[in-house]
């Protein structure tokens, strides 16, 4: 078997047209959508990330702010930008790019954002209404998943979905999201007793380790499909994901490349809660 490939690139797009054709309707009703992107220090990856998010907002017609402050910023001066956001009528949703200097307090942060604007979902007030299946920003790289897996036709109801990795930004609100969908989920992590064990007998399979290429074929079911959320750089210096693409791609059903499947969704979703947000207010 040579599995399909899920081209994120692809859906993402449907879903920024989808933002676009949002975007289009709210102004027609006097409301810009206004995101805002706050940034602290000089991580490389981290001005990466945001620079694409504040262009890809501006590409899709939203207001688009880039708050990029010093390594050197304080708690009581990073806790007023967000006292700032959180009040001002032009922007509807923000994040604060994580992670943070060493310095600083990210629960902290996280519980002084608006949950009416925590476009990340990462809010404890989003979470719990994630967890109660309620109305709510929703974090972004599951909910793109979720998102690839309608797209892909993939069955998620009465799916066994393993994911490996039990965070709170990807593992464990992957689990709730594709629990909601009806799926039978188990969580592993590093503490996991033989997680090939339970890999193999994933229908659906979601990477969310951090390790280069550690799920490598003889671990997947064959035709399960396998959603590989990792960034990392392989031993060769390549960007590559928590999945052996080689090894995996002959035995799995569907898979996602890495770059291009579940990285340019988390984007695409991300401008779609910033809409979400301004609509909701509306
Ligand atoms: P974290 O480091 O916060 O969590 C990693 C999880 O994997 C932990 O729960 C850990 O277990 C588990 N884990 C680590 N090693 C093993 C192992 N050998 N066997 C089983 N479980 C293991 O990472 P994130 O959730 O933030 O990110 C995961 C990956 O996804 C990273 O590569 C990150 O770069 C990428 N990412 C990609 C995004 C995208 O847009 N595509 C967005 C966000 C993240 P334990 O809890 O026991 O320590």
């Amino acid at each position: 078997m040579t599995a399909r490939i899920i081209d994120g690139v692809a859906v993402a797009r449907q879903v920024k047209d989808e933002a676009a054709a949002a975007v289009a309707e709210l102004k027609t009703r006097g409301i810009t959508p206004g995101l805002a992107v706050v940034i602290v220090g000089d991580n490389a990856a981290s001005q990466i990330y945001v620079r694409n998010k504040v262009r890809t907002a501006q590409e899709l017609g939203l207001l688009s702010e880039l708050v990029a402050l010093p390594a050197s910023t304080t708690q009581a001066e990073l806790m007023a930008t967000i006292a700032r956001l959180n009040a001002a009528p032009e922007i509807h949703g923000f994040m604060v790019q994580m992670p943070l200097p060493a310095h600083l307090d990210d629960k902290a942060v996280i519980e002084a954002i608006n949950p009416l604007k925590d476009v990340d979902g990462f809010h404890r007030e989003n979470v719990g209404a994630l967890m109660l299946n309620q109305p709510g920003l929703r974090p972004c790289t599951p909910a793109g998943v979720m998102r690839l897996l309608a797209t892909a036709q993939v069955p998620v109801k009465g799916a066994h979905a393993v994911i490996v990795g039990r965070s709170n930004i990807v593992g464990k609100p992957m689990a709730m999201l594709l629990l909601h969908a009806g799926a039978t989920v188990t969580i592993c992590h590093s503490q996991t007793r033989d997680l090939p064990g339970f890999t193999r007998q994933a229908d659906i399979l979601v990477a969310a380790l951090g390790r280069a290429r550690f799920v490598t074929g003889d671990m997947v079911k064959p035709g399960a499909a396998v959603i590989d959320v990792g960034i990392n750089r392989g031993a060769d210096g390549k960007l590559c994901g928590d999945v052996d693409f080689d090894s995996v791609r002959v035995v799995a059903g569907a898979l996602t490349p890495v770059p291009g499947g579940v990285g340019p969704m988390t984007v695409a979703m991300l401008i779609g809660n910033a809409i979400a947000a301004a609509g909701r207010g509306s």
